[in-house]
């Protein structure tokens, strides 16, 4: 015979109401009067009262203020990473210069592209801070990040850009 306590586990745990028999059974068995209880207990937190006024309000605020301060957060990170290609580039476009002066002959040693620490190590990481937060106010991350662009004032003909494809697309075709 098997015991009934798993079924009464099972409907107290989907919610599903219970059997005469098994209410029966409810009051006799320890372990199903204690799952049995779980639920009340349940709907006696669930009955608590209401949060206060503004709660949802302040609620809103406070992930609001969250909100911008990852974004802000974002934006500098994507730029210290774009401040770090810029110097990476300058490294990479000085480089060669240096290699041809010391003559024809090169050594694979040379070739190897060398990582190399940013040629601004002087001014200290508290001047890189400063140049980073600098270039985030110009940047007015707030306007940008609302998207408030005039797109629709923009009115730069697209003649220009048109005459420029087709020359490329002319050359191309003459390539061939
Ligand atoms: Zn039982």
């Amino acid at each position: 015979m098997t015991s009934p306590c798993d079924p009464i586990a099972e409907q107290l745990a989907v919610g599903e109401p219970l059997t005469d028999e098994q209410q029966a059974h409810v009051t006799r068995c320890a372990g199903c009067a204690r799952l049995a209880g779980v639920p009340g207990l349940l709907a006696a937190a669930a009955a608590d009262p209401e949060p206060g006024p503004g709660f949802a309000a302040r609620m809103q605020l406070g992930a609001r203020a969250r909100l911008a301060e990852r974004r802000r957060n974002r934006v500098i990170a994507t730029t210290v990473a774009a401040a770090a290609v810029v110097l990476a580039g300058g490294v990479a476009v000085t480089r060669p210069d240096r290699a041809v002066t010391v003559g024809a002959v090169r050594t694979l040693d040379e070739q190897e592209p060398v990582p190399q620490p940013p040629p601004v190590v002087e001014r200290g990481a508290a001047a890189g801070e400063e140049l980073v937060l600098d270039l985030v106010r110009v940047a007015d991350v707030d306007r940008a990040l609302e998207g408030a662009a005039p797109w629709g004032e923009i009115s730069e003909p697209m003649l220009p850009y048109r005459a420029l494809l087709a020359s490329r697309r002319a050359r191309k075709g003459a390539d061939r």
